[in-house]
């Protein structure tokens, strides 16, 4: 009952929706006659001279202002958001130091700032009679070409007039055989490969049905739990985590609930929401960024109205407006793509847990390889064992220290009797190029960026040496340009060299190789490169980290990681926990096909504890290992760790902000640690 109290709320406290950090709101608006305003409306407002955007906060029935100096709202907005959203927008505004406009902007119809709105279409459809004259019960007279239009109706459903035959359909309308209406016409995205994904669930293994049970009894226990309901599904890959994510859902909408399901990206891994769209069929919406922005309106309003109950997506996906929400999924939770990087910062898995708490929904998070922050505080179910029944493949760790080339020679050999076998391996570098960086071989200059303190990475088919942080670009220098000298060194390999060396080492015949990366230039392209690897009967797939995820290749016989140790080597709590996952990822997607299994993992630290756990398939050796090395530390999940950067172009500047601010914190209950230089990026 949202409108009830009007009469004596008059004031709307509204949020403009404004990227300036300086202006804050809410402001007060005075409600006008016949305005239909309620907490998560849509505005537009005067706003100094201009006018704005805003979202209702907040109803009141007083302002400090006299009402006389309180400006009306210029129009209400259809596509608002409700009253849930509005509170979470201000928790993300506080806990991510950031604005509540800014959250909020994260919340609209995508579109709706810029007054998108759905397409109203003339949409025709059968009625009784039209159905009963197609059938041909009663004797009415129809041309060849009205049945047709029966016909195509009577197959497709509501259809659109103008696709058929709008006067045609105008004169069967007359004669009360088919009905036109003015609806809006949504853009659906189309998925070609529904299809094939199955429409039933398979009989569940018993690992399967045990998780899937603790999840039922979850849902039904509603709000009267002990404790949140909120579970880790630690399962290896090809454990079938999804179908116990499949019958949740299917629980969840049974119980007249809706659901969330956040998938680390899309677009390079259709197939999960392929499967969620062959189980429920139009029940199931998707927002992602490779949809227009008029596709993405058009599933959102779904997702508003009721008519969508389940929100397939990315992490903005958990912003999706949906009432009643019973269950949301989190699947690959380590993925660290669930990080906003823009403003406001959000975690969409700390944003899934508060909002299923508001919800009294259950959370569950899924992964082969899951954070220790959720091994700590989640109930956790287990899928131990692949559905397939295939044990996980040997791991074996080829030191590289001493040597020079890219390749281990076991590699290599790996690699000449896949091709002789005719089988599919994955070879993974994080490290995109030809060469790291490159040096004078007289005087010893490298080519660094003018922008960032970091090497200039050659490029080889662009003929460039390019900055991975600013993307400054350069031609590739012929000569060094402070001794003249023509002798420039290429040190270290990347996807773009391993590329290359594969070609001339295994020849392209018969054996191609695919190479995927952020490099290879748009997002649908890297999606067609897995097409065709997939596709191809053998080849080998090099790429970085983006070969690891999500991808479901089940004749993939030889996964390499090349320098593993690469992500150890990053300044961050969390380098080991990447590089254990990384190895662990590929290795779960290895091993399924008919040629056995292997994977083989360079390094130049063989004995580091991520690879060492790695190898053994220890997820639960590592994470408590890890848990007690974080304890030790004072690292998260043991403490909370907040980040403060300044950033200048004058370095004096920043490091003496800092070191004022760390003197200010020093009084806290806190550890200070810092301040720590960091090195010059993108000019400042
Ligand atoms: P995960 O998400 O853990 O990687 P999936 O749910 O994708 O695993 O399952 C791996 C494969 O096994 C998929 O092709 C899936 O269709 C199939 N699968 C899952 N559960 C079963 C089952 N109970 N019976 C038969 N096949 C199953
Ligand atoms: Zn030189
Ligand atoms: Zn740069």
């Amino acid at each position: 009952a949202p409108l009830q109290s009007l009469s004596s709320q008059m004031i709307a406290r509204v949020q403009p929706l404004t990227t300036t950090r300086a202006v804050r709101g809410p402001f007060d608006y005075r409600i006008g006659a016949g305005q239909a305003v309620q907490v998560g409306s849509l505005l537009r407002v005067p706003f100094g001279s201009r006018s704005s955007l805003g979202v209702v906060v907040e109803l009141a029935e007083r302002s400090e202002l006299a009402p006389e100096r309180l400006a009306e709202p210029e129009a209400v907005l259809g596509a608002g958001v409700s009253a849930d959203l509005v509170e979470l927008a201000e928790w993300m505004a506080r806990e991510y130091c950031s604005t509540p406009a800014r959250a909020l902007g994260l919340m609209l119809a995508p579109g709706a700032a810029a007054g998108m709105r759905a397409r109203l279409a003339l949409v025709a459809e059968l009625t009784p009679a039209g159905h009963a004259a197609l059938n041909g019960g009663d004797d009415v007279r129809l041309t060849d070409r009205q049945r047709g239009l029966l016909a195509a109706l009577s197959q497709q459903g509501p259809t659109v007039a103008a696709e058929l035959d709008t006067s045609g359909l105008r004169r069967l309308e007359g004669r009360g055989l088919v009905a036109l209406t003015r609806r809006a016409r949504p853009r659906r995205p189309v998925s070609h490969a529904v299809g094939a994904a199955s429409a039933t669930a398979p009989p569940l293994t018993d690992e399967q049905a045990a998780a899937l049970g603790e999840l039922q009894a979850a849902l039904g226990d509603g709000a009267g739990a002990d404790r949140p309901p909120e579970f880790l599904l630690q399962g290896v890959t090809g454990s079938g985590k999804t179908e116990v994510y499949l019958g949740a859902v299917q629980a969840t909408l049974a119980a007249g609930r809706t659901a969330i399901v956040l998938v680390p990206e899309i677009a390079l891994t259709p197939q999960v929401l392929w499967r969620f769209q062959a189980r429920f069929g139009d029940v199931v919406a998707v927002l992602h960024s490779a949809l227009s922005v008029g596709e993405r309106h058009d599933e959102w309003m779904r997702l508003r109205t009721g008519e969508a109950r389940v929100c397939v997506g990315p992490r903005s996906a958990v912003f999706a407006p949906l009432q009643n929400i019973g269950l949301i999924v989190v699947d690959e939770e380590h993925e660290s793509s669930y990080k906003h990087e823009g403003d406001p910062r959000y975690d969409a898995r700390t944003v899934a847990r508060r909002r299923a708490r508001r919800h009294g929904a259950v959370l569950v998070v899924g992964s082969a390889t899951p954070r220790p922050e959720s091994v700590l505080v989640m109930r956790r179910l287990r899928l131990t064992q692949r559905v397939d029944g295939r044990p996980m493949p040997a791991v074996e760790v080829l030191d590289m220290r001493g040597r020079n080339q890219p390749l281990h020679p076991e590699t290599r050999m790996a690699l000449a009797d896949l091709r002789r076998a005719g089988g599919k391996a994955i070879l993974l570098l994080n490290r995109r190029g030809w060469s790291n960086f490159l040096s004078c071989r007289a005087c010893g200059r490298v080519w660094l960026c003018p922008n960032c303190e970091v090497a200039l990475v050659l490029h080889r088919n662009a003929s460039a040496v390019a900055c991975h942080h600013c993307g400054h670009r350069e031609r590739v220098p012929e000569r060094c340009p402070a001794c003249a000298s023509v002798s420039v060194a290429r040190h270290g390999a990347g996807t773009e060299r391993i590329e290359h060396e594969l070609r001339e080492a295994l020849g392209e015949e018969h054996f191609p190789v695919f190479r995927l990366d952020a490099d290879s230039a748009s997002l649908p392209e890297r999606a067609r490169t897995l097409q065709r690897f997939e596709a191809a009967p053998a080849g080998v797939l090099v790429g970085t980290q983006m070969v690891a995820k999500g991808h479901d290749f089940p004749d993939v016989s030889l996964g390499v990681v090349l320098d593993a140790d690469q992500t150890l080597r990053f300044p961050d709590f969390r380098a080991e926990e990447r590089t254990f996952a990384l190895i662990t990822q590929l290795a779960g997607r290895t091993g399924r096909g008919a040629l056995g299994s292997r994977v083989l993992v360079q390094t130049l630290a063989p004995d580091a504890r991520p690879i060492t756990f790695a190898t053994r398939h220890d997820s639960d050796g590592f994470l408590a290992d890890e848990l007690e090395r974080r304890a030790a530390l004072r690292y998260p999940p043991s403490a909370s760790l907040i980040r403060i950067v300044c950033s200048a172009e004058e370095e004096a500047l920043a490091r003496d902000t800092a070191t004022a601010i760390h003197a200010e914190l020093v009084s806290l209950d806190a550890a200070v640690l810092g301040p720590a230089p960091l090195f010059r990026l993108r000019g400042r």
